[in-house]
């Protein structure tokens, strides 16, 4: 029986540090800041900045969210943005995604100020990662991966690691993580998306899955090989009539299939997801420590 990945207790830790850390910079009078920009009511954005709120106010970030109507326009946007690139007091920007239809999302990309793009969206800092430099950010999620994976002791020199999926929130950038020359990383990588020819082939070769796909249990235990590591970035949200609301979270991977063939598994929910946000707070203050010139 594999191994449980405990995302929840992992990312505690890491928060944990991140707190002491935020109140030594208090006591000297500096105070991350962390702005969160909506637009419109999306009840499931909703729920990931209330968490996202919760945890920046737990660590003693200032934390301001700027919700704008669903019909606000991309200069709406664009002028909320502006205001928050030169506030100094901020020194983290998201804009919740996906934005409505009529917000061209690269333009709100672009115009943040890279220095400020914790979730490393800004082709600048995408690039800094892809160079292996260390003065950008690294995307919270594939980041938290690493963490990961790293705190559970799994090395990842020579292995061979297949992503399922190729976006560029999850899937390219923990491509280019694991692959990167260096401790906990040096991974040998094969990235698989709906293109994929023998996708199963694929995977069943992998010493480490990682599933980022969006499609409720795609990966089964056959297709996975005695041993490996899982790794399950997927929140589904499926029909189950037994629960009280009638619906339950599951990842990309089946759960009881994987965990009987694989060493260590991460859990659906409180694997990767805890993570991603724990991997904001930590951009963060690395952003704020730099406007500090204390990086
Ligand atoms: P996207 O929809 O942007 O990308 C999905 C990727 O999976 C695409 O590259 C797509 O291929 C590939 N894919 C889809 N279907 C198949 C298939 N049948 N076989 C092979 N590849 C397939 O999703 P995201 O990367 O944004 O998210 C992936 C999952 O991770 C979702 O469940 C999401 O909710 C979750 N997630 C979790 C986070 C966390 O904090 N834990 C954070 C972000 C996402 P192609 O490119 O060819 O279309």
């Amino acid at each position: 029986m594999a191994k449980i990945i405990d995302g929840k207790a992992i990312a505690a830790e890491v928060i944990s540090e991140l707190k002491a850390e935020t109140a030594k910079l208090a006591s000297h009078g500096i105070v991350p800041g962390l702005a969160v920009v909506l637009v419109g009511e999306d009840p499931a954005s909703q729920v990931y900045v209330a968490s996202k709120e919760k945890t920046a106010r737990e660590l003693g970030f200032r934390s301001d969210k700027i919700v704008l109507p669903k019909d606000a326009t991309q200069a709406d946007l664009l002028r909320v943005v502006e205001d928050l690139n030169n506030d100094p007091g901020i020194h983290g920007i998201l804009v919740q995604s996906p934005p409505p239809p009529q917000i061209n999302e690269e333009a709100v990309i672009l115009a943040i100020d890279p220095a400020k793009d914790v979730d490393c969206f800004h082709p600048f800092n995408v690039g800094k990662m892809l160079t292996g430099a260390h003065d950008g950010f690294h995307p919270c999620t594939p980041a938290g991966v690493m963490v990961l994976l790293e705190r559970s002791g799994i090395d990842t020199a020579g292995k061979h690691a297949v992503v399922i999926g190729r976006s560029n929130i999850v899937g390219k950038p923990m491509a280019a993580l694991l692959m990167q020359k260096g401790k906990n990383a040096d991974a040998t990588v094969t990235i698989v998306h709906s293109r994929t020819k023998n996708l199963a082939e694929h995977v069943a070769r992998a010493d480490i899955v990682v599933a980022a796909i969006g499609k409720p249990e795609f990966v089964r235990g056959d297709m996975v090989k005695e041993g490996a590591v899982v790794i399950d970035v997927g929140i589904n949200r499926i029909a189950d009539a037994s629960t009280k609301s009638g619906t339950r979270l599951v990842g990309d991977c089946h759960y009881a299939e994987c965990s009987a063939k694989a060493s260590a598994i991460t859990p659906v929910p409180g694997g990767v997801g805890p993570m991603t946000i724990a991997m904001l707070m930590r951009n963060t203050l690395a952003a704020c420590r730099r406007a500090h010139g204390l990086a």
